[in-house]
């Protein structure tokens, strides 16, 4: 393009009022789309985003599609319908919306993936999430060190078993992919081992994360692996498979003295979860600053209205199969019995009360 033509376009994408404001967002209605509202942790984040762009004067529609991808597509085509400016879309399944985006791109509305990446279409502007393999190491990591296994120890066997994130969601294979960075070595010098067998990424997954999808599996490795067998640690990767995986454990006499509690990791830092780490259950979890998250997606949603460049810290990380998603990564946190009350009390995300 001459450069004329780009100065054109530059000075287009700007109000008249010199600060970047254009009559875009005057008044403008922002779409969310999330998930699902059978975890806590979507109805935060469609709650804080609202509020975000409520705060820098948007009006928004915020849908929950029930854990199913038609409903989800269809969603996003009535709020395009509906005319919204832009979308925040936390993806079911990351394939299934490859024509809908391609209708917003066609109606000049800009898409941000919120935490979950949209694979295979050119229509997505930006990504916000958390450090995603960062949070996969952080629970392999937190397994190693409470089996005492860090560098040089040669202690073992220990039985472990892994469990994996819905296959349709992008952020699985990055969590999977952090944790075993951290497990393989102990895998490979047999002081882990996984008894059912079931280590490659697709046997292991659980389809939508869902709980009790987790307890069944768990229930059937129990029996078919474990009848005269303790298992030492479970990769869990979210806290609603852990709470699945831990109703399973409960039904097999674990937390007894004679069966201590494995380590179980987990991921969210949901309410329930946060209780059983409290009363020594489930062993870990990951936590992520949701508010955070918000306002990065806010600020993208406005920096893009607005013709400007939002703060981007990740050109590299997330391929989509057609390009490399600009992203903001936030970093997560791991929480255990230790620091707790420090990071989710301390950091306002609960109150000591709601803990009791
Ligand atoms: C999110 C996790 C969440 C999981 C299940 C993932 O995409 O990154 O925070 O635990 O979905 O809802």
């Amino acid at each position: 393009m001459a450069p004329a033509a780009l100065l054109v376009l530059a000075l287009s994408a700007c109000g008249q009022n010199g600060d970047g404001d254009d009559e875009k967002t005057e008044g403008a209605t922002i779409g969310i789309a999330m998930p699902t509202k059978s975890s806590e942790r979507w109805i935060a984040d469609g709650a804080n985003v609202k509020k975000e762009l409520e705060a820098k004067g948007y009006k928004v529609k915020l849908v929950f599609g029930e854990d199913d991808p038609d409903q989800q597509v269809s969603q996003i085509e009535n709020l395009i319908t509906q005319g919204v400016k832009a979308l925040v879309i936390a993806a079911i399944d990351n394939k299934s919306l490859n024509n809908v985006v391609q209708q917003a791109a066609d109606a000049d509305v800009p898409v941000i993936a919120y935490d979950r990446l949209i694979l295979g279409t050119k229509n997505v502007d930006y990504y916000a999430s958390f450090d995603n393999e960062r949070v996969g190491e952080m629970q392999g990591g937190y397994i190693v060190k409470k089996l005492g296994l860090e560098k040089g120890s040669t202690k073992g066997p220990f039985n472990i078993e892994l469990f994996a994130g819905s296959n349709d969601d992008n952020n699985t294979r990055y969590f999977f992919r952090g944790a075993m960075k951290i497990l393989q070595p102990y895998l490979d010098s047999k002081q882990l081992v996984v008894r059912s067998g079931q280590t490659e990424l697709n046997r292991i997954t659980t389809l939508r994360w869902d709980g009790a999808t987790a307890q069944k599996r768990m229930e059937d490795i129990l029996t078919s692996s474990y009848k005269s067998r303790k298992i030492d640690a479970i990769l869990s990767p979210y806290d609603g498979i852990s709470i699945g995986i831990i109703s399973a454990l409960k039904s097999d006499a674990y937390g007894s003295e004679a069966k201590p509690w494995p380590v179980i990791t987990g991921q969210d830092a949901e309410l329930a979860s946060t209780k059983s780490i409290i009363a020594g259950e489930q062993t870990q979890t990951v936590y992520k600053d949701l508010r955070k998250l918000a306002k990065v997606t806010a600020g993208m949603v406005d920096a893009e209205l607005k013709g400007k460049k939002p703060p981007i810290n990740d050109t590299k990380s997330y391929d989509n199969r057609v390009k490399v998603v600009p992203a903001y990564l936030l970093q997560p946190v791991s929480v255990d019995r230790s620091n707790y009350e420090a990071v989710l009390v301390g950091g306002g995300w609960y109150k000591e009360d709601e803990l009791k």
